[in-house]
């Protein structure tokens, strides 16, 4: 039972201690005491099933025995060292996440945060190249460091005056579902629609045809002397919303980036470590080998920690200068990290990322084939969107206030969603990978309810 501040009184702290910025969007925040798995519970007792799992951090569930009890082990004996002396567990974790990757991506660098990863990333891929300019897709999220935030394509995410870096070109989203071409049937995912798609991958898939072009255009107008430092993408955009590319185009991408000088970055931040079922990796399924791969969240399921992973080669880079990071890879966070990929491994929780996420979007699939505003369901694995519309046809978002009622609606009965895209319209389904079928059942029973609801009175 909860023991802590009331919840008057956590409100109160949090209004004149916390930055204004915050948001919470729920009415009634919840005030979460413990975790269990794929299981929150708050001050008074009520359980939640979490299907956003902290931002997609919680890979193998909340308060896991097998990572409480490596950390509870590593804290008795060294929370921390520095990189200029040797210690087991940092050497241990490289070797074992390392072997995770094909080609030669051998080499790691531990950092803290998503957002350090790339800034890492973007560097390494500017002294390895000796160019300046790179490229990321409209709707992306690779971070809020003012380095970063220059990547990211989201005005919600991006300050004025925040000194972004310079030579960032966003190039036009390969969205199949909100774009100009395309259409569900293009996307690498198992639930098809029955409604027309004119670029199955079998007859040329249109869409990956002209939103290649709308690239090349990138790098005969805006790019000097047409050369690139890098391209950055996520495998399947997260905080945009769960969106997915036509089958093909980051492979094409990834080309002619390489043809022109740069290297390709797969920002694994969301994607990795099984969640896509198919593959450990996001970009495994796109059939490419990235030159560098960024990761964090699930990596540490929840302990704050993140990665770079590269060539030999492109790490040397950064041999101009040294590399430091106080705490990257520290000896908790090394042991946090062996313990996710052993329970990942021993759980086989890919094969049930695969397994109960197609269970998962065939069911919602359902919903959208009996509600007008389910305008579409995409992903694959354990990550998944659903987004919400108020014209079918026109695909206009449903309005933020009737997303909310619903979403609300789904926490009062039990299920935590998560919420993103660029218009906040999109349901993002993200859980821990320990999830069930019949974890799947009561959430769709819920947001199914919910829903009708809503419609029932709107
Ligand atoms: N990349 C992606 C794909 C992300 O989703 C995020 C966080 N939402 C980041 C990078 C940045 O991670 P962090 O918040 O740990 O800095």
């Amino acid at each position: 039972t909860y023991k802590g501040p009331s919840y008057e009184n956590i409100t109160e702290l949090r209004r004149n201690h916390l930055t204004p910025n915050i948001q919470s969007y729920y009415k009634k925040p919840l005030l979460i005491s413990s975790g269990h798995m794929q299981w929150l519970y708050d001050h008074d007792g009520n359980r939640y099933l979490d299907m956003f799992g902290g931002i997609v951090t919680v890979s193998v569930g909340h308060c896991h025995p097998k990572v409480n009890k490596a950390l509870e082990q590593q804290i008795k004996t060294l929370w921390h060292t520095t990189n200029i002396y040797m210690h087991p567990k940092i050497h241990e974790y490289a070797q074992k996440l390392t072997a995770k990757f094909p080609g030669n991506l051998k080499a790691v660098c531990f950092v803290n945060s998503g957002s350090e990863a790339n800034d890492l990333a973007m560097l390494m891929a500017r002294l390895h190249t000796g160019n300046q300019d790179i490229l990321t897709l409209r709707n992306c999220y690779h971070g809020m460091s003012p380095y970063t935030m220059g990547l990211t394509a989201h005005s919600t995410w991006r300050f004025p005056l925040a000194g972004v870096s310079n030579g960032i070109h966003h190039v036009m989203n390969p969205d199949p579902y909100t774009g100009i071409w395309g259409g569900a049937n293009c996307r690498d995912s198992p639930i098809q629609t029955d409604r027309k798609c004119d670029c199955s991958v079998e007859t040329g898939c249109k869409a990956t045809d002209m939103y290649y072009n709308e690239l090349e255009q990138t790098f005969k107008y805006s790019l000097p002397r047409g050369k690139v430092a890098a391209m950055f993408a996520e495998s399947i955009q997260g905080v945009g919303g769960t969106v997915q590319f036509p089958k093909g185009y980051i492979k094409k991408a990834a080309e002619l980036v390489r043809a022109n000088g740069g290297v390709f970055v797969a920002d694994e931040v969301q994607t990795g470590f099984g969640r896509t079922g198919d593959h450990f990796w996001g970009f495994e399924g796109h059939g490419i080998v990235p030159d560098i791969v960024t990761m964090a969240k699930g990596i540490g399921n929840g302990f704050p920690m993140a990665a770079v992973v590269t060539t030999p080669e492109i790490a040397k880079s950064l041999g101009m200068a040294l590399h430091f990071n106080t705490y990257g890879g520290n000896p908790m966070a090394s042991a946090v990290g062996i313990a996710v990929l052993d329970v990942i491994e021993e759980e086989q929780l890919q094969k049930n990322s695969l397994e109960v996420g197609t269970y998962f979007l065939n069911k919602l699939a359902e919903l959208r084939d009996s509600y007008e505003i389910v305008g579409d369901v995409r992903g694959k694995g354990l990550m998944i969107g659903l987004e919400l519309v108020s014209d079918r046809k026109t695909k206009a978002p449903l309005g933020v206030p009737h997303v909310l009622e619903i979403w609300e609606q789904c926490k009062d009965m039990g299920v935590l969603f998560g919420r993103g895209g660029l218009n906040g319209n999109i349901f993002r389904i993200k859980p821990p990978m320990c999830i069930n079928k019949s974890d799947v059942k009561f959430a769709v029973d819920v947001l199914n309810r919910a829903i009708s609801d809503f419609l029932a009175k709107n």
